[in-house]
C-alpha cells in the first residue's frame, strides 16, 4: 500500500495497535521513527523497549503485552545488521509481528518478507523514487487480513499517496536496479578510499569485510547499499567538510541520484535523546553519506579536495594507518 510519506506508512502500521501494547524497537533508527514512538508512548499509552536488536537477544525484554518487534537493517546511521531469519524464528515462536524498515537497501537488494518479516515499510522518498523530487511511503504485507486493516486505516485517515506522486515513484522504480548497482559500486569505492584516508578514524559500511554484519548481509541481501557513516579526526574537521562540499550536497534525506552528506547529530538525529546518541556512538565527528550515481573518480577527487582544505583550515594532523 502506498502512503503519502514513509512516516505515514509507519504511522499506519502502528495504528494497527492500541493502548497498552508493548513493542521492542531497535535503538538505532531513523530519527523520525524515534520521535513517533515517543509520541505514541505519551499520547496513546503504548510501551516501547529500546534495545540493540542486532544482538538477536530479545527474549529478556518480552512481556505478556508485547505485540511486535521493529527494526531497520542496516540501521541508520550506525549500520548494525540483524539476521532476519533468526529473529523471525523468535518472533514467530512468540506470536509477535516482525516489522522491518527496508528503506536503506530497497527491494532491489533485500526482501525481508522472504526472510520471515510480517510487515515491511519503505520511505519511497528515498531510493524507490530516487530523485529527491517527491515524498511517498509503502507498507508491504503478505497476510490478507493485515492488508485489509491497513487499507481501512489509509482510507480512514486519508494518508494514501496522491496519483501524481504514484506516477513519479513508478517512474523512479524503472531505474531502481541500475541506480542501486551504480550507487553501491561507488559506495564500495568510497568506503575503501575513506579507510585509507589519514583524516578518517572510522568507516562504517557493511560492504567492508571487517564490518560485523558483512557475513549476514552476504546471506540475506544482494548488495550492501549506498549508505556509509564515517568519523573524522575532529568536529571542526567535520564542519569544514560540510561547509566546503560542492560536488555533493550538505543536506538531509538520502537515496537520490546525487550524493548527500549529513551531520546526524544536528540533522536527522537531532530529536534523539542525548543519552541514546552517546550510547549509539553518534558524536560530533560522525558524518553520513548517501552515495549517488556520479562518476567514481569525481567523488573521490571531491573528498581529496575537501579533506585537504579541512586539514589546512583546522590544522589537523594526519593519523598513521
Ligand atoms: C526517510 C526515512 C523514513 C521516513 O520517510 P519519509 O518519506 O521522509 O516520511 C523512514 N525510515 C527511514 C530509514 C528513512 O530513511
Amino acid at each position: 500500500m502506498a502512503f503519502s510519506s514513509g512516516m505515514a506508512a509507519i504511522s499506519a502500521v502502528f495504528d494497527l495497535f492500541g493502548q497498552g501494547d508493548h513493542f521492542i524497537v531497535d535503538e538505532d533508527l531513523y530519527g523520525g521513527s524515534v520521535r513517533l514512538f515517543e509520541q505514541l508512548a505519551q499520547r496513546c499509552g503504548m510501551e516501547f523497549t529500546t534495545i540493540d536488536i542486532s544482538t538477536g537477544d530479545i527474549a529478556p525484554y518480552l512481556r505478556a503485552n508485547t505485540k511486535a518487534v521493529y527494526l531497520e537493517t542496516p540501521t541508520n546511521p550506525m549500520m548494525h545488521v540483524t539476521d532476519l531469519k533468526k529473529l523471525s524464528a523468535i518472533t514467530k515462536a512468540h506470536g509477535l509481528l516482525l516489522i522491518v524498515d527496508n528503506t536503506f537497501l530497497s527491494p532491489y537488494f533485500q526482501n525481508p518478507l522472504d526472510l520471515g518479516a510480517d510487515i515491511v515499510v519503505h520511505s519511497g522518498t528515498k531510493f524507490l523514487a530516487g530523485h529527491h523530487d517527491t515524498i511517498g511511503g509503502f507498507a508491504v504485507v503478505k497476510d490478507a487480513g493485515l492488508a485489509e486493516k491497513l487499507r481501512t486505516i489509509s482510507k480512514s485517515v486519508g494518508s494514501a499517496l496522491a496519483p501524481f506522486d504514484c506516477w513519479l515513484v513508478i517512474r523512479g522504480i524503472r531505474t531502481l536496479a541500475v541506480r542501486m548497482d551504480r550507487a553501491a559500486q561507488n559506495a564500495q569505492a568510497i568506503a575503501a578510499y575513506l579507510q585509507k584516508s589519514p583524516y578518517v578514524t572510522r568507516v562504517i559500511y557493511p560492504g567492508l569485510p571487517d564490518h560485523p554484519g558483512h557475513k549476514i548481509m552476504q546471506e540475506q541481501a544482494r548488495g550492501y547499499g549506498a549508505m556509509i557513516s564515517f568519523e573524522v579526526v575532529s568536529a571542526a574537521f567535520a564542519r569544514s567538510i560540510l561547509e566546503n562540499v560542492e560536488l555533493f550536497y550538505f543536506a538531509e534525506s538520502l537515496g537520490g541520484t546525487e550524493t548527500l552528506i549529513t551531520y546526524p547529530i544536528t540533522q536527522t538525529h537531532a530529536d534523539v535523546p542525548k543519552t541514546l546518541l552517546e550510547k549509539n556512538g553518534i558524536n560530533d565527528r560522525l558524518l553520513r553519506l548517501s552515495v549517488g550515481i556520479e562518476g567514481e573518480r569525481d567523488l573521490i577527487d571531491e573528498f581529496e579536495r575537501v579533506f585537504a582544505l579541512a586539514a589546512m583550515k583546522t590544522g589537523a594532523e594526519k593519523i598513521q594507518k
